[in-house]
């Protein structure tokens, strides 16, 4: 008696169906991108070779080669030549492209050539999911995440990392100099040969430290003072508190309702400070709301761009940063001055009353300077604990009202910060996941964008279909 399930004899002539279609159920997520890809306008999106050339070898439609990559997003299939592979082994895949089989290279300059048409197809997903009525509430988290880059830390220098290699080539030498003295104690038939191989040593070191001189020269001319080999775009940053790695900072604003991907962006700035009102805009403008609600973190706080966003109906929610040196020196900061706004003046913690003084612009700012005549501060009781100076000054920007208004906001909407974080770590560890462990596998900046877009796709995708359903997504698509 037979006790296991048995497959099919090979030889056996029926063993596939005839029709490849047979193979792909109705609710088969290929089938949602055969819909989507199919309902593109390439030309208008500005893919090339939309139209095929009157001489020459035919090439392939890029609907197809469109098709293979959001597949192999989808499927975390990302490098070419494993998307080859997978056309000419997997049936889904040649369910998808009617069994064309691309060659790696074909494959790769699709994505190379067509970057700028690949990144529109993903807006045009998020237009989509935005007529479908998915961001009716208006309310997104914008984070950025570090991702790593091609580029290994080895292939990267910065001024401190040059620093710290001059210092470590300038401590060997030193030691062999020392040595070289020690060697005058020795035998002569000792120093006979030790004193060529110290030289030696020493020629080399010093021709190596004359090498990283040069090289820190050229560190030191770059406008970002530090050098990327591999990939001249990537940047050396912190990876949240482990360390720091040479990656790409990835921006995306996503939608609190159905945590589905409303914008990204990826740039090589280290921190997320200038990144708030260009993505807060380009949330607003892919929206189309007149007003939408953003909650970042304080690594976004900035004055001036949280009033620029203000100014563009964008309603931002940001924890302030508090960076007072008196406060980290044990005394009073200025969040321990009471701004009292009918009079313009701010009571300090002793109750005497800062009067506003004269006005000076820091960095294009307008600040309000704040302080208490220098006899009422001379014989304050608290003032060890307020000022090292002679007078305590408070300076207020023109516009912190606005940033006061923010703050009231925040501590009234309590639960704003952990909605913050519950809605951009998702996406983020999901796309992290399915990268693996070198997050992007392309070089520069217009490259890397380019590959972002596809995962960013993928995974609105992939949220789409969970939240309406395979069979559904795909009948909206058509619609
Ligand atoms: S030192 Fe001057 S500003 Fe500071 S608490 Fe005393 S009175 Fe107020």
């Amino acid at each position: 008696m037979k006790r296991f399930v048995e497959g099919e004899d090979r030889s056996q002539g029926t063993l596939f169906p005839e029709r490849l279609d047979d193979y792909i159920a109705d609710d088969n997520p290929v089938r949602v991108i055969d819909a989507f890809v199919e309902e593109l306008d390439l030309a208008d999106l500005g893919f090339e070779r939309v139209q095929p050339q009157a001489t020459g070898r035919p090439g392939y439609h890029p609907a197809s080669l469109l098709k293979i990559y959001v597949y192999g997003y989808l499927n975390r299939i990302q490098s070419s030549r494993r998307l080859e592979r997978e056309t000419q082994r997997n049936v889904e895949m040649m369910w998808l492209t009617g069994r064309l089989m691309p060659d790696f290279k074909t494959i790769a300059d699709f994505r190379k050539d067509n970057g700028k048409a690949i990144r529109r197809v993903c807006r045009e997903f998020i237009d989509l999911c935005r007529s479908m009525e998915m961001f009716t509430q208006a309310i997104v988290a914008i984070d950025g995440s570090k991702f790593k880059a091609v580029n290994s830390k080895d292939r990267n220098d910065t001024k401190a990392s040059m620093k710290r290699r001059i210092a470590r080539v300038e401590q060997h030498i030193e030691r062999y100099l020392s040595l070289l003295d020690d060697v005058d104690k020795d035998e002569p038939s000792v120093r006979d040969t030790k004193v060529p191989e110290l030289e030696d040593k020493i020629a080399a070191l010093k021709e190596r430290m004359q090498q990283l001189k040069k090289r820190e020269r050229d560190v030191l001319a770059h406008p970002d003072q530090q050098i990327s080999e591999t990939d001249p775009d990537s940047r050396l940053m912190k990876k949240g508190g482990m360390g720091s790695q040479v990656s790409y900072n990835v921006q995306t604003a996503v939608d609190t309702r159905h945590k589905l991907i409303v914008a990204h962006d990826v740039t090589n700035a280290a921190v997320d400070r200038n990144q708030l009102f260009p993505l807060a805009g380009l949330t607003q403008h892919t929206l189309q709301q007149d007003e939408i609600k953003v909650l970042a973190d304080r690594g976004y706080y900035k004055g001036r761009a949280i009033k620029d966003c203000y100014d563009a109906g964008i309603q931002v929610l940001v924890p302030k940063i508090l960076t007072s040196g008196s406060k980290a020196a044990g005394r009073f900061g200025k969040q321990d001055f009471h701004y009292e706004e009918a009079a313009d003046q701010y009571r300090c913690p002793a109750g005497e009353i800062l009067q506003r003084r004269f006005n000076t612009v820091e960095a294009g700012n307008v600040l309000h300077v704040y302080f208490a005549p220098v006899s009422v501060c001379r014989n304050c009781a608290l003032k060890s604990q307020c000022m090292t100076s002679a007078q305590r000054r408070i300076r207020r920007w023109e516009h912190e009202d606005l940033l006061d208004t923010m703050e009231q906001e925040l501590r009234n909407t309590p639960d704003a910060m952990s909605v913050r974080s519950q809605t951009v770590e998702h996406p983020f560890g999901t796309l992290k996941a399915w990268m693996g462990s070198t997050h992007f596998l392309t070089r520069r900046l217009k490259n890397v964008r380019t590959e972002m877009s596809l995962h960013v796709l993928a995974y609105n995708l992939r949220r789409m279909m969970s939240i309406m359903g395979v069979v559904p997504l795909m009948e909206a698509i058509r619609a």
